[in-house]
């Protein structure tokens, strides 16, 4: 089992859907590489993605307007992101991006039903791993623009040191999260240790998801029906024992709209950063990332046909 908090959370590459049994014995070692390479992503791949998901706007600006002409009618636009900390020093930023959201959208809270109005675009905000500077540094923005937010949390390390790397601070307490405003904030499960869900076994798995909401609903007096999955990582049999866990929503760090708006079971999210640049965090209000989950499918594939053509080997390391 792969040890809570060695990695960063919520890689957007990292998604387990289809992961069956077989994977899941090299499950941590593909997340762990996955994590290395995200953090030695440098300039030329984030500009490489920038470029194509200006190629994926262009090209889904172009089908949106032969939509609206041809049949008059506009698509429901719904976008859930997802943040971790706000640093000190982001804080200015983390403001303008949710100024930005607010001349592009009308935010909603994932609790709430979506208005039936297509023509409007709502993007909803999330947490994961409830550190302190959501409190300290997020809240105070979101606060002025009365902009509601998910906090996911883990139930087991509610108000203990943060240990991951690159982060000196704290996991929100049970009193710290009470005193954040109820009308504005609301909370989800995160499993109780930050566990790495598909390297359990069933049981191990049902405990994380079933207990943390438990917990939860104890420790802060309200009901928790909002999942994450940390690491992004989940299968179809993990969605099961969710649904039947009671929750209403879980979410995933998959990037994809959430078509029917807020009301499915499985809903997909956009990771964004404070230091997004301002072309970056537009794009991503406008799903221009989404190309990235077909990217990934589509690389997996090609690894495994060569791998089976024996290829692989020589060509892939
Ligand atoms: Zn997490």
């Amino acid at each position: 089992m792969i040890q809570a908090h060695s990695l960063p959370d919520a890689l957007d590459t990292v998604s387990m859907k289809s992961l069956d049994h077989s994977d899941t014995d090299n499950a941590e070692g593909q997340v762990r590489n996955r994590a290395t390479r995200t953090r030695r992503q440098g300039l030329p791949m984030r500009l490489l993605r920038l470029f194509a998901a200006t190629l994926w706007f262009a090209g889904g600006y172009v089908a949106f307007l032969l939509r609206k002409y041809v049949s008059g009618k506009r698509p429901l636009h719904c976008v859930i992101l997802y943040y971790h900390g706000v640093a000190p020093d982001e804080r200015q930023r983390f403001g303008q991006q949710l100024d930005a959201i607010l001349r592009f959208a009308r935010p909603v809270a994932v609790t709430g039903q979506l208005p039936h109005e297509a023509r409007n675009r709502y993007v909803a905000v999330t947490f994961d791993d409830g550190l302190d500077t959501v409190a300290t540094q997020a809240l105070p923005e979101l606060l002025e623009r009365r902009i509601p937010a998910a906090v996911f949390v883990m139930s087991d390390l509610l108000g203990q040191d943060c240990t991951w790397k690159d982060y000196q601070g704290h996991f929100l307490s049970s009193e710290e999260l009470l005193r954040l405003p109820h009308d504005l904030i609301t909370f989800g499960s995160h499993t109780c240790t930050h566990a790495f869900l598909p390297g359990l076994d069933r049981e191990g798995a049902c405990w994380e998801i079933h207990e943390s909401r438990a917990k939860l609903e104890k420790l802060l007096g309200r009901r928790i029906t909002h999942f994450s999955f940390p690491y992004g990582a989940f299968n179809e049999g993990l969605i099961e024992i969710c649904r039947e866990a009671g929750y209403e929503h879980v979410f995933t760090t998959v990037h994809q709209p959430a078509r029917r708006g807020i009301n499915e079971f499985v809903l997909g999210r956009v990771r964004v950063d404070p230091h997004d640049w301002p072309i970056e965090f537009r794009l991503k209000l406008h799903g221009a990332y989404n190309w990235l989950p077909i990217a990934i499918a589509l690389k997996r594939k090609v690894v495994r046909i060569l791998r089976m053509s024996g290829m692989g080997g020589a060509l892939v390391p």
